[in-house]
């Protein structure tokens, strides 16, 4: 086999994944085509909230922890190094999140010990002071101050845009791959099939979020990776309208520094359909004003969903494909791809090269997982 740094890639998706994973392997391979159905980042990796943290940490495994950790570690460093190189920045910004009556405190509170996390009760009187326009009634908190949201559609333009300055990556736009080439009277995976025409590659890396579980089946494999529909709401507020992140009853509030504010979010499993509901809109609204109640009369200035590349336990599936030489998956990253982002596609960069992995590659191992 040639050595992997002459080797050419296909990576099948342009969302965050599919765009860290090119980012990462780009300096030790000989030529990278990522090939999105659409246009590039404009799936789940545009539509989520981009907080830097599960929204529930404590209630997530070990696997998703280690990833979750080491992202959050590198996103400040990860934030500034795209700005300097694209002028665009993703705006890592470090607000800290307040949840508020949650029925598993104790809970919170012992995982934020064990892991060393700063995450800490506090009196309401405190909360109310440091957010004035939060709703009444709420009764408890626990807050952690090092939590960041990312503002995700920046994120993945200036992933993009750094990217197109690098001469060994094509960025290819509304291609849409249909299945897999497979080696004459082998399993070997030698490219893809688009509705363009076939492509050659070394290896193949399937980043294709909530639809990589559809692309597998083409080969026969049962990859329980499905789509997790999510609506948001937008509202635009003064700059310092909200200085914190915000959560009761699995609803939160992000600000943006410019001062919008995103509201979400809907689960819902409804297929590939990503058509944003009255319902929606009116439960989410309904959120807000019951988080900050000033929102009642601010008008909401965006509506949208995105589908969530939903997985056993959010645990993403990190690895090469037994029996299938030459394909990779770094997909299924359910509620946390944002977060999870930049350890995912560090320890993908890893096992691909054949590198020593930034963290135990086991819990995500396509080869174990799948069977
Ligand atoms: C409402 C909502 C809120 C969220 N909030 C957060 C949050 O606060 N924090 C967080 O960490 N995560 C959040 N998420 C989750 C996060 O957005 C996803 O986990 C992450 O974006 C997944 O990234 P991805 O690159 O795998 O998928 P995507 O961004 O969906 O990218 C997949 C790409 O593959 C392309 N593709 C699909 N099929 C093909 C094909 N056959 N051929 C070619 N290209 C194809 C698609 O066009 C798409 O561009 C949220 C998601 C939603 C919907």
């Amino acid at each position: 086999m040639e050595s992997k740094q002459q080797q050419h890639l296909i990576i099948i998706g342009a969302g965050a994944i599919g765009l860290l994973t090119a980012l990462n392997l780009a300096p030790h391979v000989a030529s990278i085509t990522i090939l999105d159905r659409n246009e590039a980042g404009r799936e789940s990796s545009w539509a989520g909230g981009g907080i830097v943290s599960p929204l529930y940490p404590w209630r997530y495994s070990a696997a998703v922890t280690a990833l979750a950790h080491w992202s959050q570690d590198f996103y400040p460093q990860l934030g500034d190094e795209l700005f300097t190189r694209t002028g665009i920045d993703p705006e890592v910004h470090i607000t800290g999140l307040y949840w508020l009556d949650l029925e598993d405190e104790p809970e919170a509170l012992a995982w934020a010990q064990r892991l060393q996390r700063p995450l800490k009760a506090v009196s309401m009187d405190s909360v109310y002071h440091q957010v004035p326009v939060l709703g009444a009634g709420y009764e408890r908190a626990v807050y952690m101050a090092d939590v960041a949201n990312v503002r995700n559609p920046r994120l993945v333009k200036s992933l993009k845009a750094a990217l197109q300055t690098l001469p060994n990556v094509e960025i290819r736009e509304h291609c849409a791959v249909t299945g897999f080439l497979r080696e004459q009277g082998g399993d070997r995976i030698v490219g893809v099939q688009t509705e363009q025409g076939d492509l050659l590659a070394d290896q193949v890396v399937l980043t294709a979020g909530a639809w990589s579980g559809d692309l597998l089946k083409t080969l026969g494999i049962d990859l329980p990776v499905e789509p997790v529909k999510g609506q948001m709401i937008l509202f635009k507020c003064a700059d310092d309208f909200l200085p914190s992140m915000v959560l009761a009853k699995g609803r939160y509030a992000i600000p943006r520094r410019d001062g919008h504010i995103l509201v979400g979010s809907t689960l819902e499993h409804e297929g590939f359909d990503k058509t944003p509901t009255v319902p929606a809109l009116e439960s989410l609204k309904a959120s807000a004003i019951e988080l900050l109640p000033a929102l009642r009369d601010a008008e909401v200035v965006g509506h949208w969903a995105g589908l969530r590349p939903g997985s056993p336990d959010g645990i993403p599936f990190i690895g090469p494909v037994a029996g299938h030489e030459g394909l990779w998956l770094n997909c299924g990253h359910y509620r946390n791809g944002l977060v999870l982002a930049p350890a995912s596609c560090q320890l993908f960069a890893d096992l691909l090269l054949g590198r020593e992995p930034i963290i135990d590659p086991a819990p995500y191992a396509p080869a174990v997982r799948l069977g």
